[in-house]
């Protein structure tokens, strides 16, 4: 399913995957000026394509290598001819994309291969330059890209949401808060993420998710001290885990985060020693 929202010069590309009909997972594509950002999972790249026959692409870039931002590339490129540029990290993954557990293969699709351009430091458009920012953490090939006259971070997966309550097993929270420390570092005016969608607060929607983090971290070493188990801080921190841990045979889950707070010896997690 899909459905776009304007913002200005900015549109909303809503990417819902469906089962029978019911919403199970949405994530969100951008367009700007040509450029399309990011282009959701395989199994919607069909109503993308349609979608962009009727709309002026000239590029795409993926924020990072996960099916549910870069599965239409594929496709896209194989349909309209579009340029896919990507981390240059990501590039190898996109030509030959690992077979997906059946969990990701169920919800988004196992990508297509795409031969995708590395980025350079910047992605011109014709009315804008954007600054190609590294930030990894959510995965090692996430970048974001920054118009810095406009003030707008397209953010891809760094932000999701400011109180983030599950976590990928994979993703490394304390290079994850660094990342946030240096586009925070860019005041950026216009936050972008695929899944909270435009947030005009930009800085202080980052701060709070960095302090909301730092203070979970406190909570979970006290009641470490105090002789709960991970298990039981998790269920008394974050509540009961949900329906995407068991779907994802916890590959997605709650007790990831606490895990990833108490592997840290401080509240400054994430922080350069310069920092300080
Ligand atoms: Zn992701």
């Amino acid at each position: 399913m899909l459905r776009t929202t304007t913002h200005g010069p900015i549109t909303r590309i809503h990417l819902t995957r469906t089962i029978l009909g019911r919403p199970i997972y949405s994530v969100s594509a951008y367009l700007i000026d040509g450029l399309l950002i990011d282009c959701g999972p395989p199994r919607v790249a069909p109503e993308l394509i349609a979608w962009c026959r009727q709309h002026r692409i000239q590029q795409v870039v993926t924020t990072h290598h996960h099916e549910d931002h870069s599965g239409g590339a594929g496709p896209l490129r194989r349909a309209l001819g579009l340029p896919v540029l990507a981390p240059a990290a990501a590039v190898q993954v996109l030509a030959s994309f690992p077979r997906l557990e059946p969990y990701r293969w169920i919800v988004w699709g196992q990508p297509q291969a795409v031969l995708a351009q590395p980025l350079a430091e910047t992605v011109e458009t014709a009315h804008h330059r954007f600054r190609v920012i590294p930030t990894p953490g959510h995965c090692p090939d996430h970048i974001c890209l920054y118009e810095p006259q406009q003030g707008w971070l397209f953010a891809g997966d760094l932000f999701i949401h400011e109180q983030a309550r599950y976590m990928r097993a994979d993703e490394d929270l304390a290079t994850l808060v660094r990342s946030l420390r240096q586009v925070l570092a860019l005041g950026p005016d216009l936050l972008i993420c695929s899944h909270a969608g435009l947030i005009d607060d930009a800085c202080g929607a980052i701060e709070r998710k960095i302090i909301y983090w730092e203070t979970r971290g406190v909570q979970a070493r006290i009641l470490q001290r105090s002789g709960l188990s991970v298990r039981a801080i998790t269920k008394r921190l974050l509540g009961d885990e949900g329906f995407l841990t068991l779907f994802s045979a916890g590959h997605i889950s709650k007790i990831n985060l606490i895990r990833s707070l108490l592997s840290h010896p401080s509240p400054q997690q994430g922080k350069d020693p310069g920092d300080r």
